[in-house]
């Protein structure tokens, strides 16, 4: 297990998130990049922090309307 080892922090894919897949992603030490192996999503550490911050406000947003009825 040495290769496709995972980085500093576990990101969770944006991109199976939006499915409802929990998947963490591995990290790309030479490309500096994380990487899916479910979707084959890449992105740098930021593009995933936006992603996830993206799903997160969407899903809150979703949870709030539900409430206000
Ligand atoms: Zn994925």
């Amino acid at each position: 297990m040495a290769q496709g080892r995972k980085g500093k922090l576990n990101y969770r894919c944006p991109r199976c998130l939006m499915r409802e897949i929990d998947m963490d992603m591995l990290y790309d030490a030479e490309k500096d990049e994380y990487y899916c192996l479910r979707c084959s999503f890449v992105g740098n550490e930021q593009e995933v922090l936006r992603l996830n911050a993206q799903f997160r406000e969407k899903y809150r947003n979703r949870t709030m309307r539900i409430t206000e009825f």
